[in-house]
């Protein structure tokens, strides 16, 4: 792949777009989607790698640029995936304290042992709208659900998640140990290495 000198990120969120620009160095300069359409597509895929490249592609298309979109969320084992792609609206409603409730009590009956989850971060960059060979990577955060909220750090589902390495929640984590460990951590040094910058 030609070297990347500038990239769109699909989101409209400045956070993720400093995020990403302190990772990726000088070498490469990340504009936002914003900058370019207001409307964000529709996200019709069934798995968290099509809906992130829906995004890409759409990102690529408004801006002319090579385009990068993510999309993140929890799987859990004994519910099939879900949440899933629908971990922000679980119950409905953009609000973690209600998805968090709901997970809490659809999970009541399931002992420990099948209580096992993934955090899971996709990442899709694309060349150019049509891109026929996007780079995807996928990094996913093994854990388990709690059976009550412990912490206050994080967001999301952070609070139900058990991380068994370090002992703890993942809202118990400081926050710099968790952007080293997590699912979008393991994704993106998957997109460095094969961006060549790792
Ligand atoms: P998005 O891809 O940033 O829109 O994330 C989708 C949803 O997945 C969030 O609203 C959270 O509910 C959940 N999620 C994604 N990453 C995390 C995380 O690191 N901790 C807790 N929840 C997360």
């Amino acid at each position: 792949m030609k070297a990347l000198t500038e990239l769109v990120l699909a989101s409209h969120n400045a956070g993720k777009l400093k995020e990403l620009q302190a990772m990726l160095g000088d070498c490469i300069k990340v504009r936002s989607v914003a900058e370019f359409s207001d409307h964000e597509p529709e996200e019709t895929g069934l798995s968290f790698i099509e809906n992130a490249l829906i995004k890409a592609r759409h990102a690529s298309q408004v801006s002319g640029l090579p385009a990068l979109a993510d999309d993140s969320g929890l799987a859990v084992d004994a519910l099939g995936g879900a949440p899933g792609i629908y971990s922000a609206r679980y119950a409905g409603v953009k609000d973690d304290a209600v998805n968090n409730a709901k997970l809490l009590e659809v999970l009541r009956e399931v002992p420990d042992a099948e209580r096992s989850a993934q955090f899971v971060c996709a990442l899709a960059l694309v060349r150019h709208a049509e891109d026929p060979l996007p780079i995807l990577c996928e990094g996913l955060w093994h854990g388990r659900i709690l059976h009550e909220a412990r912490g206050d750090g994080g967001f999301g589902y952070d609070p139900l998640f058990w991380v068994e390495e370090q002992g703890c929640a993942s809202a118990e984590l400081p926050a710099e140990l968790k952007n080293r460990l997590s699912h979008r951590a393991r994704a993106m040094a998957q997109l460095k290495q094969r961006l060549g910058l790792a």
